[in-house]
């Protein structure tokens, strides 16, 4: 026991003073891109290095549409773009419904879906609970069934083995409820698209309110999902214009 105080003691405090901290060095993610000015041809040629499409040419410069990123880095460098580290990257969906008020700012219990996922969105999903991140503070708890959730957290494509268990899962979760996409493949389908084995999107099964882009997106971007999901949080722009 004394053992393991002084450790603790030596150790000091390691959950983060989020949001008054740089976030922890090592991450998984090194942010993502800045829209930008440039000329034409600079821009044109950033597009074409894009892989997925979300980088399109928008006089002055290049747009970044969030929702089709997959972090591959091929823009970033000397001749690409800037890339930044913020949280702010969850998008509360227009016609979605509204965000969870009342009891729910404190107390919001989330389940984890993985539709089809690679392994990437739900190992940085789990992170959010670790003592890094601290989850409880902001009166977010993970549930392990449906049934006492007040939000649906869904990643990956949805496969079609997984389209009747999301489903099922959205039905059994009580009323009011809300569903956040988290990642591409949530969002769209990402890498995996649409096809006889992917529904692109958690959308095409359940009504989803909010997404999270990246691939995947960090634990605090998540985090900041979450807390849209009940009012305590901005929403950011899904395509950002230099
Ligand atoms: S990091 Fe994103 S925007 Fe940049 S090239 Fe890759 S997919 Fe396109
Ligand atoms: S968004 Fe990226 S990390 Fe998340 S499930 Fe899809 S491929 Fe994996």
């Amino acid at each position: 026991m004394a053992n393991w105080v002084l450790h603790s003691l030596k150790r000091g405090i390691r959950t983060e003073r989020y949001r008054e901290s740089e976030p922890l060095p090592a991450g998984t993610t090194p942010g993502r891109p800045k829209p930008q000015r440039m000329d034409e041809s600079a821009a044109a040629a950033l597009a074409e290095c894009c892989p997925t499409g979300a980088l399109q040419v928008q006089s002055p410069g290049i747009r970044v549409d969030f929702g089709r990123c997959i972090h591959c880095q091929r823009c970033r460098g000397d001749e690409g773009l800037e890339w930044r580290q913020d949280a702010t990257w969850a998008t509360h969906l227009e016609g979605a419904q509204e965000s969870l008020g009342g009891s729910f700012r404190r107390a919001l219990h989330v389940r984890y879906l993985d539709a089809g996922a690679c392994g990437g969105c739900m190992g940085e999903a789990r992170l959010i609970d670790a003592p890094q991140y601290n989850l409880h503070r902001y009166g977010i708890f993970i549930t392990s069934t449906p049934r006492d959730a007040d939000l649906l957290l869904v990643a990956g494509p949805v496969t079609e083995a997984l389209r009747r268990p999301l489903l099922d899962a959205y039905e059994a979760m009580p009323e009011p409820k809300r569903v956040v996409a988290m990642g591409v493949c949530a969002i769209n389908g990402g890498v995996f698209g649409k096809s006889f084995a992917s529904c692109g999107g958690a959308a095409e099964v359940v009504p989803v309110d909010i997404v999270i882009p990246g691939c995947p997106p960090p634990p605090r971007a998540i985090i900041e999902g979450l807390l849209l999901a009940v009012g305590r949080s901005r929403s950011a722009q899904a395509v950002e214009a230099p």
